[in-house]
Formats: C-alpha cells, structure tokens, sequence
C-alpha cells in the first residue's frame, strides 16, 4: 500500500510514498496530509470470518490486508501491549446503555483516554523503524490533555526518538497535566505554553512546515515527525476498533451480521471518526457516522450547511476540552476523498486565507449522505452525565455528548454504537458537578467523592499521580517555542 497527498503533489515531494515513509514525515506537498491511495474492500468475509476473533486477531489481519511496509514481529510486539489494558482479552469492552444504545470503552489503557488505543501501538511501531533504519527522530506532540500523556507513556525510554509535549499551560484537567510533567525519562520534554490547543497545533504544524528549524535538527542528525492524528500511523490503529465494536454486537446478538448501525463519535480534530468512516468506505455497515460536538461547534455548523466558517468563532474552554478546538486537521482527509485532491487544496487554501470555505450543494448532500451532526452545552452534558449516573452508568464529559446526538441525529430506529473516549477519572471535578453540586473541587477531592458515590475504585495509575515528582516545570510564551526545542536537543 502506498500513500498519496490530499493537496496533489508540489513536484518536490515524491508522488507515493511507503506508510513508513508517511509517518515518519507526515507533512505533504502544500501542507496537506498522507491518505492511503485506495481503501482495501474487506467486505462480509473479511467480518464473518472474525465473528469470534480476538481482537489482537481481528487487528493483525486487519494490517495484513492494508499491507504496509512493516514487519511482522514489529505489528505483533506493537498489537502485544493491548494486553496490558484492563482486560487483555478484550481491550475494548462494548457496554448496553439503552435497548438501542451501546457505549464502546477506548479508554481502558495505560492512560484513560482514547488515545492510548493507537499511541501505544504507534509508538512500539515508529520507534522500531526509526531503530531499523539507525536514524533518529524528533516527535512532536500538541495536546488538549489526552495526546500527551499518551505519547509521553509510549515512547519513554525508546532508543532512537525524543519526544517534545507541547501543551496549553491552563487549559487541561490536572490529572491530564500531572500525567504529562511527572512522566520522567530522558527522552521526553513537556512544555506548557501560554495559549489554548489551537496556538498549540499551529506552532507545531509550522515547525513541521518550517525547512530552517528541520535543516537545524538535520546538523544534530535527528529528523522530525509528529504524534497528532496529522500522522496516518495513529489513523490505521483507529480504524479497528469500530470494526470491533460493530462485531460485538454480532456476537452479543444484538444485531445480525450485515444490519446498518449509527456511529456516534465525539470529535475534535477528527481522527477518531476518520477511522470509523474508512471503516464505512472499507465496507462496514454504517448508516451514518454522527458527528458530537460541544459549543466549540464548527463541524455541526459544517455538516448542516457545507460553510466550514472560523470568521466570528471564537474558541470557547468548556468541560469536554479535547474537543475545544476550531481548526480539525482530519477533516481534510474527508474532503480528499469525497472531493478528490484540486478541490482540497482549493478549500484549504480558501481556509488558510480568508478562514472560511463553502462546499457547492452537490457536495454538501454528498457530505450529508455520510456524516450528521450535532452539539451539546456543558450544561445539557452535566444533565446526562447525572442522568446516566441514574441508571447505573458512570461517564465523563466527552462521551456525554453523545447522548445528545443519540436523541437527536437518529433518523431510523437502528441500534447506535457511542464511543465514551476518557474514563471518569480524567474529568472528575466537572462529573462531581454534574452528580452532587459541588464546584470547583480539585481532581483529588472529586476522584475520592465519585469513587464512593458510585462505588469504583480510583485505578492506581490515577491515585499515585498526586505523590509522583513533578519533573517538567517550563511553562513559556508560544512566540519562544522553537528556541526551548532547540536547547532541550
Ligand atoms: C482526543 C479526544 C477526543 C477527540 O478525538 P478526535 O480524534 O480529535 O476527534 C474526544 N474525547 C477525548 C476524551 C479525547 O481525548
């Protein structure tokens, strides 16, 4: 399989290139992004034949047919730290909410949220290449709170590539922040900027972009990529677990083999339903990817008018913060493949210079064919966050959102998959709201507060973060974010 550029090709870049080669150096021609240059067609074999796979099956096969320049022993070591998530033979846990409601669990890994369900393998996979090759890399990372700690867990102490955190210094939950500046090893670099997650994606994607600091790091002999969703090789993780989470419902007789279910994803830079509509385009039986949002609502106002619009916005810090976010880089990928490669770089272009874009209406129902969307306030989130509570159901804030696009984006009476992306303990203050009242508690009162009320224990990785060392105490101004790279290099 090779890869190809959603923005065409600048006759600088090659015009294919291997998956190693695109998450290695993730940025394309024109800043566009790797896209894979066809979908395999797994079809109703390819899922009959996994109806009672492992899910470590389910995800090998899964990479066999997408055939990428990996070796074998590498994707086993990678899919083999799945078995350190709650429970090794099944990483993912699919959970009834409602007759016609199910939640799939893709936070039950190493740090608590979604992210680790592609980092972790991600992390075992390119550090085995950059080792492979004797090459040495410069990861960045921008995060809102969960792509940190999930990238620090997973490249710590691996030879060959030093990772930098960039995170915005007031903007995460202190769990999210305690996860990222007491995680040790001298390979990793944790910076809080003064800024919100979009200054810290931009800084990123310039450096990305910028040939002068890459020319810098080549005299150190160090390359550079990224461990945003920009990178495929975080994509192609993301991808298996809706085609798991669709099985379960198979095996649990829910649905029959071949029945059309909703896909409801709570989304910020797009990546986790990008993996759920390759799913679709690969042949999973989607009757529509819905789009949940918070008040930060930029793609519900997409999807329902085509107008992709950043004039008036202003992002605003809710309670759900990794879906705070105006600019959604995987969105592009969409646009690639509805639109094809001239039209997406149009539209990015449009996007970079005057901050908004209109699709024609032909594309518009195009789009609509795929995706719904909607968005739901803090407020409306604590309600079904308690509500949920009710009926035996413990959530966190991202994952409430869903519960207003299950009442609202339905149009057929199919079962509907959710995806819950954090555990309760990342969010713990704003979930003792929504149960009890009480405001402002810190994470450690409203963890003990939520863990007796509904009787679950604090998991350890958790608790011990509160006595851990805090190692990385630099908090800086974006404008000198290149210059603290440097001489942490
Ligand atoms: C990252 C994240 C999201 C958003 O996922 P995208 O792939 O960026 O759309 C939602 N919820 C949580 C808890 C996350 O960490």
């Amino acid at each position: 399989m090779n890869f190809i550029e959603t923005r065409g090709n600048d006759g600088i870049h090659p015009l294919k290139v291997t998956f190693s080669e695109a998450i290695l150096s993730p940025i394309a021609s024109f800043g566009g992004l790797y896209v894979p240059e066809t979908l395999p067609q797994l079809g109703l074999e390819f899922l009959q034949r996994h109806r009672h796979s492992h899910y470590k099956e389910l995800a090998r096969d899964f990479l066999h047919v997408f055939n990428i320049d990996v070796e074998g022993h590498v994707i086993d070591d990678a899919l083999a730290l799945y078995d350190a998530f709650d429970d090794p033979k099944n990483p993912v846990p699919v959970v009834k909410v409602k007759d016609d409601l199910y939640v799939s669990e893709l936070y039950h890994g190493p740090t608590r949220a979604f992210k680790d369900m592609a980092l972790q393998p991600f992390g075992k996979v390119l550090s085995a290449i950059a080792q492979a090759r004797n090459e040495n890399y410069l990861v960045l990372a921008a995060t809102s709170g969960d792509t940190g700690p999930a990238a620090l867990e997973t490249f710590k102490n691996q030879t060959n590539v030093k990772v930098v955190c960039l995170y915005p210094a007031h903007g995460t939950s202190d769990v999210q922040r305690l996860q990222m500046v007491t995680e040790a090893a001298p390979n990793l670099k944790v910076i809080g900027i003064q800024g919100n997650f979009d200054d810290a994606q931009n800084a990123l994607k310039m450096l990305l972009a910028s040939t002068s600091f890459k020319q810098t790091l080549q005299t150190k002999n160090i390359a550079l990529s990224a461990a945003n969703s920009v990178n495929f090789g975080r994509i192609i993780f993301q991808i298996i677990y809706h085609i798991h989470s669709y099985l379960e419902l198979v095996r649990h007789d829910v649905i029959d083999m071949g029945e059309t279910v909703y896909l409801n994803v709570p989304s910020g830079n797009f990546g986790n339903v990008l993996g759920a509509f390759y799913a679709m385009q690969m042949g999973l039986p989607v009757e529509k990817l819905v789009i949940a949002s918070n008040e930060n609502n930029i793609l519900t106002r997409f999807i329902r008018t085509g107008v992709y619009d950043m004039r008036e916005s202003e992002l605003i810090l809710t309670t759900s913060p990794a879906m705070d976010i105006l600019k959604s880089s995987n969105v592009e990928r969409v646009l690639y493949a509805l639109y094809g490669a001239d039209r997406t770089r149009e539209l990015m272009h449009e996007l970079d210079t005057s901050k908004v874009y209109r699709l024609t209406e032909e594309e518009l129902c195009k789009l609509q064919a795929v995706f719904a969307a909607d968005y739901c306030s803090d407020d409306e989130g604590k309600a079904y966050i308690k509500e949920a509570f009710e009926s035996g159901y413990l959530m966190d804030p991202h994952t409430a959102t869903c519960f207003k696009t299950y009442e609202t984006c339905r149009e057929k009476d199919l079962v509907m998959i959710a995806y819950s992306t954090a555990e309760w303990t990342k969010f713990s203050p704003t979930i003792a709201n929504a149960l009890t009242g009480e405001e402002d508690a810190h994470d450690s009162v409203a963890l003990a507060s939520i863990s007796k009320a509904a009787k679950v224990p604090i998991p350890t990785m958790i608790e011990t973060l509160f006595t851990k060392k805090v190692v990385h105490t630099t908090v800086i101004e974006k404008e000198n974010i290149e210059a603290e790279i440097l001489s942490f290099i």
